[in-house]
């Protein structure tokens, strides 16, 4: 004959058996859906994060591209002429994977005002190092 402390710790040990196990299930399905979001994803044109290959970053929080573990088409509004483009799956993964860029930045700029961008800053580069070479003549 078992004691109903007896009693009452096994119907316990199944309670929590049973918890353990409807949680896993939870957990179970959720990762399925996960997994099939990211399966339809990549059917849907969208490309692979490979998250080894990003560049290190020091915040708490995750982006989300790393969270869905996809790059999909981006639109924005170019903040220099505010023509609406459209940063490329190809290209975020070629920013982030290749170029390092930190996985906080987002496209800003079009083509166009980019590759002016760049123009500007490269004169304002030799400007200033060519008024620093005046400056220090000796220098050399
Ligand atoms: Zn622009």
């Amino acid at each position: 004959m078992k004691s109903s402390k007896q009693k009452r710790s096994e119907i316990d040990a199944k309670r929590r058996k049973a918890e353990e196990w409807r949680r896993l299930q939870a957990q179970r399905a959720a990762e399925q859906c996960r997994l099939r979001e990211y399966k339809l994803a990549l059917a849907r044109g969208e490309v692979a994060v490979v998250t080894s290959e990003l560049a290190p970053s020091n915040s708490y929080s995750t982006p989300d591209f790393v969270l869905r573990g996809t790059y999909r088409p981006e639109p924005f509004v170019c903040k220099d002429c505010g023509v609406a483009e459209v940063w490329t799956p190809l290209r975020q993964k070629w920013w982030y994977e290749t170029a390092k860029g930190d996985v906080f930045t987002m496209a800003v700029r079009c083509r166009a005002c980019r590759t002016k961008e760049r123009a500007r800053k490269s004169a304002a580069r030799r400007v200033h190092l060519d008024g620093l070479a005046r400056k220090k003549p000796s220098a050399t």
